[in-house]
């Protein structure tokens, strides 16, 4: 396997855990220089790039080459050129992946560097169901009515559900009708990269003063900012300037702003001022009219039957809609023939399937604690304080949903409690998952970050 080949199946495999504002920003210009019997280097564009992929990414990236070269060590980052051009190798693709990773570098050259926004996400190809009505709505009336309607609008949702699509729309709604407004679409962690570099920098007074000069400015996925005090301290400054200035804010999350944890009171209650919309799963018919018009996009055609086939078996992200979409497109193009239902039954086993979404006891713990915001050590404590029993109830659920750990194995990973009290927990929290709306929703959501795990 040559290292374009080895450094491809790795972008492939963190483009699926990631979204992809952050894949591109993170990937994007990186590529293998070199390879010896023990260790890679990789070539990234800057020293910012250089920092996240070592801190954030590294334990990952370096899972995912040992899958394919068990013998690689270590890996180093180094500032340089890229060798070699990815979108060339991507002419060799044989690989069904490939078809993803090129949708993938394809957006990169349609990311807009002033604005960061990308042209491919409008109103036009957003499809409105009773999941997203409210959110986008909204989104429409603000850029009718510029920082003076609902000011900031927040909306939030579940991974994968429409919330960057919105956002960016806006934007590029905005730009199509004032091409000299000032927009700017970040997403929060990025945001909180830049501006900790710019404190390191000393240039901290210069960014906040570009970000003030606005007239629309949106952050997606705000919860990546709970417990980051510094980056609250800077976007609070940053927002006030903005909002006093009737300048718009939007700003997404995958949750209300009451829940996130570690969010300053002020911050809390600015984020809560405007107009806070949520989107939830879409029902059968929004997510076969999304496979419709998805296809429509690619020029692509499949018949009713397997369109049917899908949106019934896929039915929590839209994401994952696109995702099998392109699968069986790539399956097609790569055996030249078109797909019947038997196939796409196939693939869509294997794609819901893939190991990327099999996970470990310390991720489902970890994930429970984070979102809970308490730590791991409490859930397996012998404490009955009301916030730990439900959280650690949860933990004991999801082990034995998503993990397939026995009764008595559960037990034991939480602090060696008898299985009895593991299937009262989980006959708990399933009926809870049934009957309560919120218990259902924080499932959903810790789910979702035990699925996009990174320290998987
Ligand atoms: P989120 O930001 O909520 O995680 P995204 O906006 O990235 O989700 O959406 C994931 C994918 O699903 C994108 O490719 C987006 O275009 C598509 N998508 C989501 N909702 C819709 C919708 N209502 N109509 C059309 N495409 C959608
Ligand atoms: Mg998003």
């Amino acid at each position: 396997m040559s290292n374009e080949e080895l450094w491809k199946a790795v972008l492939g495999e963190m483009e699926l855990s990631l979204s992809r504002a952050n894949f591109t920003t993170w990937f994007k210009s990186t590529s293998i220089l070199s390879k010896d019997s023990q260790s890679i280097l990789v070539s990234v564009p800057n020293g910012f790039i250089k920092e996240w992929l070592e801190n954030k990414f590294n334990k990952k990236i370096l899972d995912s080459i040992r899958n394919l070269s068990p013998e690689i060590r270590e890996i180093k980052y180094v500032i340089g050129v890229p060798k070699v051009d990815l979108k060339q190798t991507l002419s060799k693709a044989i690989l069904d992946r490939d078809i993803e990773e090129r949708t993938v570098l394809e957006l990169d050259k349609d990311i807009d560097p002033a604005t960061n926004l990308n042209k491919k996400y409008s109103f036009e190809s957003y499809v409105v169901g009773s999941n997203n009505e409210l959110a986008q709505a909204a989104s429409l009336a603000i850029t009718k009515n510029l920082g003076k309607l609902y000011n900031p609008l927040f909306i939030y949702g579940g991974v994968g559900l429409g919330k960057t699509h919105l956002l960016e729309s806006i934007g590029n709604k905005i730009l199509s009708m004032h091409k000299d407004s000032k927009v700017f679409y970040t997403p929060a962690e990025r945001l909180t990269a830049e501006l900790l570099e710019s404190i390191r920098n000393g240039n901290i007074e210069q960014l906040k003063s570009n970000y003030s000069k606005l007239d629309l400015l949106m952050i997606d996925d705000v919860q990546f900012i709970a417990g980051k005090e510094k980056t609250q301290d800077i976007i609070f400054s940053i927002f006030n300037e903005l909002h006093g200035k009737n300048k718009q804010i939007v700003l997404s999350s995958d949750r209300p702003p009451k829940a996130i944890p570690a969010l300053e009171e002020r911050l809390r209650s600015r984020f809560e001022g405007g107009m806070i919309a949520d989107i939830g799963t879409p029902d059968f018919e929004t997510r076969l009219a999304i496979l419709k018009t998805k296809i429509a996009d690619k020029n692509y055609d499949l018949d009713n039957d397997i369109l049917t086939y899908i949106a019934t078996n896929i039915q929590k992200n839209v994401r994952e809609l696109e995702g099998a979409l392109n699968r069986i497109a790539a399956f097609s193009q790569i055996y030249n023939k078109p797909v019947g239902l038997k196939e796409v039954k196939n693939i869509l086993t294997t794609y819901l399937n893939s190991p990327y979404r099999k996970t470990s006891p310390p991720v489902v713990l970890k994930s429970v604690a984070d979102f809970y915001n308490i730590s791991a050590a409490d859930l397996v404590k012998r404490s009955r304080k009301k916030e730990v029993v439900q959280p650690r109830q949860v933990a004991m659920f999801l082990l034995r949903e998503e993990t397939k750990l026995s009764f008595p194995e559960i037990g034991q990973k939480l602090g060696g409690r008898d299985h009895s009290t593991v299937i009262h927990a989980c006959e708990k929290i399933k009926q809870g998952e049934a009957g309560d709306e919120s218990l259902k929703q924080e499932l959903i959501l810790i789910r979702e970050r035990i699925y996009n795990s990174l320290d998987k």
